[in-house]
């Protein structure tokens, strides 16, 4: 049985990659795909491990050799999910974990529709813009960007299969692990249906 794709997407500042560390602590055997990205290394990141550092170049390389599973420019850097190591892990049957922005999301969900695509959304718009300054990385021109983004990103939630709020930290952690345990054990019972003997 393949592996499950699934894909945790959300506008900037819903608290992304915190739920994605939490759920990844939590050993529930997701495989975090490490993605590919131009933007400089950050103090606390490792190379290899956070993400793979590249060049503008050879991410455009990568690109053109159709290495990307999708990408997608944000704040002035391409971000992308290299192709060949999701491929091989759900070949293994091994769950995969995507981290990544609603451009990206819906080009997974264009080539694979069978990817189980979570939205995290905020319990409102202020408090989406007070954690976006609270978090102290953007320009108040930036936050406004994003916000702006995040109306369209939010229009486009129709097309994920599940939206879940990000509230209070550890309550959305649960929801989404529950989630991904729904999943997964909806793809058990459909495979033991169809491997019934009559
Ligand atoms: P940051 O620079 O803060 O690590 O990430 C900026 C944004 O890029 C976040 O919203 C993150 O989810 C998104 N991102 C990270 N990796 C990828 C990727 O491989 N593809 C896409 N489309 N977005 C990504």
């Amino acid at each position: 049985m393949k592996g499950i794709l699934f894909v945790l997407s959300g506008p900037s500042g819903t608290g992304k990659g915190t739920i994605c560390k939490e759920l990844l602590k939590r050993g529930i055997g997701l495989n975090l795909s490490v993605s590919a990205t131009t933007r400089e290394c950050r103090k606390d990141e490792v190379p290899g491990v956070t993400y793979h550092y590249v060049s503008t170049d050879e991410f455009r390389r990568m690109i053109d050799n159709s290495e990307m599973l999708e990408y997608a420019i944000f704040n002035g850097n391409y971000y992308g999910t290299p192709k060949e190591s999701v491929i091989k892990l759900l070949g293994e049957g091994k769950d995969v974990l995507l981290e990544i922005e609603p451009q990206g999301a819906l080009q997974v969900k264009q080539l694979m529709p069978e990817a189980v695509l979570m939205f995290i959304i905020p319990p409102s718009m202020t408090e989406l813009k007070s954690r976006l300054i609270g978090r102290g990385r953007e320009t108040e021109e930036e936050i406004a960007e994003r916000i702006n983004a995040a109306k369209w990103e939010l229009a486009q939630a129709d097309k994920y299969s599940v939206h879940i709020i990000n509230d209070e930290l550890d309550k959305c952690v649960e929801d989404v692990t529950a989630y991904i345990q729904q999943k997964r054990d909806e793809r058990v019972r459909i495979e033991n249906l169809m491997n019934e003997e009559i």
